[in-house]
This record gives structure tokens, sequence and C-alpha cells, in this order.
């Protein structure tokens, strides 16, 4: 995987080679704190996933496995302790997650196919699960729904979407989890659009986002060009 790291003035800088997705020139354009996680693995799997012929089954199979690759990637950093164990040979000082726990919010729907994938790769989380939907009138994202655990001041959020078009949804879920006490969030999605990124940061600067790929553009119905299509629909098969 590559890591952005990020220079002086706050845009992120480029380690290792190749390209951010179909319609980016560089990878220096990224704003701080934004991580592509370019691993083959994920970027053959997620051409798989943008292809129109492939099946539900596939997409879902696709995006569960996709999730762990990312999941690797945003759980990098999470603190280690050492404690005593025994091997069947000898004792010895193994080491494990130190601290806060995590907790996976999915945004529903499509946050679901993403949240599968890292309950795979962290069995022990606990789950929040967030419903918005755009107001007709406004366009602005209303919660229908919110559960989420009650120690969120406690826990390592990381909010799930696929895909992060506007930004509009994925802003109004970290505001309501922040309102509702998390302090520590990071946001993994499959694709992202330039427009998202800034939207996002723009109303939580120093959030950290993950992502398979930054496409080119949003088209005037929202939707992230290349892309892969509506997520929901591509998982489940409502189209
Ligand atoms: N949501 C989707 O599912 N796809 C897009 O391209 C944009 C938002």
């Amino acid at each position: 995987m590559r890591r952005l790291d990020n220079d002086a003035d706050g845009r992120a800088g480029v380690m290792g080679r190749g390209h951010i997705g179909p319609g980016e020139d560089s990878m220096a354009d990224l704003p701080r704190g934004v991580t592509v996680v370019d691993h083959p693995l994920v970027q053959h799997k997620l051409g798989l996933m943008r292809r129109k012929e492939t099946s539900t089954a596939e997409f879902r199979q696709l995006l569960r496995e996709t999730a762990l690759l990312i999941g690797y990637e945003v759980t990098h950093d999470l603190p280690l302790t050492e404690l005593e164990i025994e091997t069947p040979l000898a004792k010895m000082r193994a080491r494990k997650i130190d601290g806060k726990k995590l907790v996976v919010v999915s945004i529903l729907r499509a946050g679901n196919g993403l949240l599968e994938g890292l309950l795979d790769l962290i069995p022990s989380a606990r789950v929040g699960h967030i419903g918005l939907y755009r107001d007709p009138d406004t366009l602005r994202p209303v919660q229908y729904y919110l559960k989420v655990p009650q120690d969120l001041a406690e826990r390592q959020v990381i909010l799930v979407d696929p895909m992060l078009a506007t930004g509009h949804s994925a802003a109004a879920a970290v505001a309501r989890l922040k309102e509702n006490g998390a302090r520590n969030i990071k946001f993994a999605c499959l694709l992202a659009a330039p427009e998202g990124i800034d939207n996002l940061l723009r109303q939580h600067p120093g959030l950290l986002i993950y992502t398979g790929a930054v496409d080119k553009h949003l088209n005037e119905h929202g939707y992230i060009v290349p892309g892969l299509g509506d997520a929901g629909d591509r998982l489940y098969g409502t189209k």
C-alpha cells in the first residue's frame, strides 16, 4: 500500500509509483490526510467492480475483499501493548492492540458492504449505523436513523461509505458522530471524487480519509465519473 505523506504546505506528497485513478494526473494535488490505498489487489478488484458486467454476487464479494485491504491501511497506526503469554514452547511477551477499541459506523445502505469486510478483519469491533436521506427541497442530508455505541468518545471510529461523491452525507455523518461524542474519526471509502474530498475536509479539517482511488469528477446527478454506478444498487441488485 502506498501512503501519501504530507509536506510542509499541507498537500499530500507521493511515495511510490503509479496513478491514483483513471482521472487524475498527479497525487501531488491531494489534500493533507488523504491516503489512496493503491495496493495492486485493491486496484485489480476495483477494476472488476467498475465493470458494468460484474454481477451482484461478484460485486458484493469484491467489495468485502477490498474492504479488508483498505481496512488494513486504516488500522495501520493502532497502538500496541505487550502482555505475557505462553506458547507451547516458552513464555514470551506478545503484542496486542492497546487502549481504544474500534467502532465501525456504516452510512446506510451501501456502507454495509464495506462494514462486512471490516468485520471480517476486526470481528470484535462495535458497529453503528447512520441513515441519511436527501431533502428534495434543500438537497441537504437529513438523518432518519442513528444507532451507535454510547462510549464513542473512547473509541476509534471508522466511518464507511463506498462512494465519497458530493461529501454532503459523509460530512453530515461526521457531524452527528461528533455530536454524539466521537473524537477520533477516520473515513474509509472505495472511490472518491475531488469535490467530495474538498467538501468533507472543508467541514471537518483534519479528518483522515482512506480511498481506493480518486476519480475525475461528479456528473450533474452527483455520480462519480467514471465511478462504478450506484454502489447500493450494485451491491444489492436493486436496479
Ligand atoms: N453514490 C453512488 O452510489 N455512486 C456514485 O457515483 C455517487 C454516489
